[in-house]
């Protein structure tokens, strides 16, 4: 039976009590985690937000509590008055933080019982997730849960702060409102009030917030749910948490110059640093250099050109591929790494031609291995092959004696991103990431457009509303691919951590990207003609950029799952487990909301 809270008043967290405390009458509440009956005297570790404190009841001290204690089992929420005593040398626990004190029961009161959970409230522990999200309220008491969720608050605080500090100004915008477009399919809301009408759930506060600069707000920024209907991936969730900025009248540096310190802020909360400025590198160097937009800077291996070398290395692997435009990619995959010939052939089939190319059987595509030692290139040139450029390739790839180089070869596109892929998993399997390191980096100069071939029409790589750079203003008829924009993404560690641009605030332009993207003039407007409209009252030029909130929290944690830093996640498959959302509704609701034709 549960006892009531009474008068009784909490004095400490247990997680604080601390050899100073040894003497006062303090009062506990929290969970107990484990009791412990050892013939006569009881231990109750008992558990609060703070950390663990161990509980003595000893019937000589108390013959009621010791009763109380007595019942008490696993996960029941307890009060403990009591005595805060050192405990004997013997008896430290140096594991915890709380471990040279223990508190004497005077009194213990029962204030909630428990059913047996369905896992023990611990870190790394092997329980499968689905579990642990049927139960999230038992899965966040564990400490890391605990601590992850009140880091990400802190980031969250400090965010709030600095933007505070640099006049912006905090403002709610609609999470019932119309589409806007960021690239992924919309969660739609049907409306009671006007049958077969629809609001969108927000992809992103975007176009209310290029308006709040028409409206002369000149800095606002939010903490902004967004919403998209993606197939998930291991680091989305379908809602997900921005934080939003826009401002009138920056240039690109001026972003850079108002983010940069605000990550610096964010990181010292883990007492850690990043130098300013932050790295920069356009579109097209990163993807030449690390095969990606989104490059993990914490280990070098840069990605090399080498198909002048390889055409003429005399080698008879890559027939026409190289004449017909392949280009070659090196990796250079250092010594110490110790890949056996063995491991070689692995990488090459498992991670080369399975995974990343796709096709076993494309043998003309194989990675070329080679090893820089002087028996290697003695064996090429067994072959017919020419030493010297062998020793020019090695040396452009910027191999040393006994270092593997990797080369890819296939169209210009795929082998970049495919030696990317490579680079990542070679990184990670020689252990050559710097585990606690913090590298930013700047991605600029992304194209305005791509081309949609299953569309056939060109779309915006970022969104709709970005600005192209001034001085590619006259590719736009003539080769809209070359076209770069005035947008850029901010990477940490190999994730995409924030994106945004500079807009377009002139509505000539903005019809004429719409007209680009094959939407017609009558599309715009029933889609964003309010826009548009907008755009013609005088608008300041304004930029600004969102930051992935969770996605920061879960670098910041150490953590790899998104689901980590989330209260309340979704699985994969975008469900709830716990609540069982989403859920079918009465025929009744459906009705209301003109949905199914009325069954009788
Ligand atoms: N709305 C953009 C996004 O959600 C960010 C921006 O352009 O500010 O990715």
């Amino acid at each position: 039976m549960a006892e009531s809270l009474g008068d009784l008043a909490r004095t400490h967290y247990c997680g604080s009590l601390r050899e100073e405390h040894v003497g006062q009458s303090v009062t506990l509440m929290g969970w107990a985690a484990t009791r412990r009956d050892l013939g006569g005297v009881i231990f109750v570790d008992l558990r609060d937000r703070e950390g663990i404190c161990q509980v003595v009841a000893r019937p000589e001290v108390s013959a009621p509590a010791h009763a109380s204690a007595d019942r008490v089992r696993g996960e029941y929420v307890v009060a403990v008055v009591g005595e805060v005593a050192a405990r004997s040398a013997d008896t430290v626990n140096p594991n915890l933080p709380t471990g040279r004190v223990e508190v004497l029961a005077r009194e213990i009161r029962v204030l909630s019982e428990a059913r047996t959970p369905a896992f023990p409230i611990e870190d790394d522990l092997g329980t499968h997730e689905e579990i642990r999200l049927k139960y999230r309220y038992l899965d966040l008491r564990r400490p890391k849960l605990q601590q992850n969720l009140r880091l990400r608050h802190r980031a969250t605080m400090e965010i709030r702060r600095y933007l505070d500090e640099q006049g912006f100004c905090e403002i709610e915008t609609p999470m019932l409102g119309k589409s806007t477009p960021e690239g992924a399919r919309d969660y739609l809301v049907p409306s009671r009030l006007h049958h077969g009408h629809f609001y969108a759930l927000p992809q992103s506060p975007q176009l209310f917030k290029q308006i709040l600069m028409i409206s002369g707000l000149d800095r606002y920024f939010q903490i902004a749910r967004c919403f998209r209907d993606e197939d998930l991936r291991a680091d989305r969730q379908p809602e997900f948490t921005q934080v939003d900025v826009e401002l009138s009248f920056p240039r690109m540096e001026t972003i850079f110059e108002l983010v940069e310190p605000l990550f610096q802020r964010v990181l010292g909360l883990v007492g850690a640093e990043a130098p300013r400025p932050f790295p920069r590198l356009s579109y097209a160097e990163a993807l030449l250099r690390y095969g990606s937009d989104k490059p993990d800077l914490r280990f070098a291996m840069p990605i090399t050109d080498v198909s002048d070398e390889l055409a003429v290395l005399g080698l008879a692997n890559y027939p026409g591929l190289l004449e017909a435009g392949a280009r070659a990619r090196a990796i250079v995959v250092p010594a110490s790494g110790g890949l056996s010939g063995m491991r070689l052939r692995k990488i090459n089939e498992e991670l080369w031609l399975g995974r990343i190319v796709g096709d076993a059987r494309a043998e003309k595509r194989n990675l070329l291995t080679l090893k820089a030692t002087d028996e290697t290139l003695a064996n090429l040139a067994r072959k017919g092959a020419s030493e010297e450029v062998a020793r020019r390739l090695l040396a452009k790839a910027g191999a040393g004696k006994d270092d593997v180089v990797l080369v890819g070869v296939d169209q210009p596109g795929p082998v970049a991103m495919g030696m990317g892929l490579l680079r990542l998993e070679m990184g990670r399997e020689l252990k050559l990431v710097d585990e606690a390191a913090y590298r930013f980096l700047w991605v600029t100069d992304f194209p305005l457009l791509e081309f949609d071939r299953e569309e056939k029409r060109w779309v915006s790589l970022h969104h709709p509303f970005t600005a192209p750079r001034d001085e590619d203003l006259a590719l736009l008829d003539t080769e809209p691919g070359r076209v770069r924009a005035k947008a850029y993404d901010i990477v940490l560690n190999g994730y995409e951590v924030g994106g945004g641009s500079l807009r377009i605030h002139d509505s000539t332009l903005q019809a004429r990207i719409f007209r680009l993207l094959s939407i017609s003039d009558e599309e715009a407007r029933e889609r964003f003609g309010y826009f548009l409209e907008a755009l013609q009252y005088g608008t300041p030029p304004h930029g600004g950029i969102a930051l992935g909130l969770d996605r920061i929290a879960m670098i910041l944690a150490g953590e790899t799952s998104l689901r980590q830093v989330i209260a309340f996640p979704k699985t994969a498959s975008g469900t709830d487990l716990m609540t069982g959302s989403p859920a079918s509704v009465r025929d009744d609701q459906l009705r209301d909301l003109g949905l199914i034709a009325v069954r009788k």
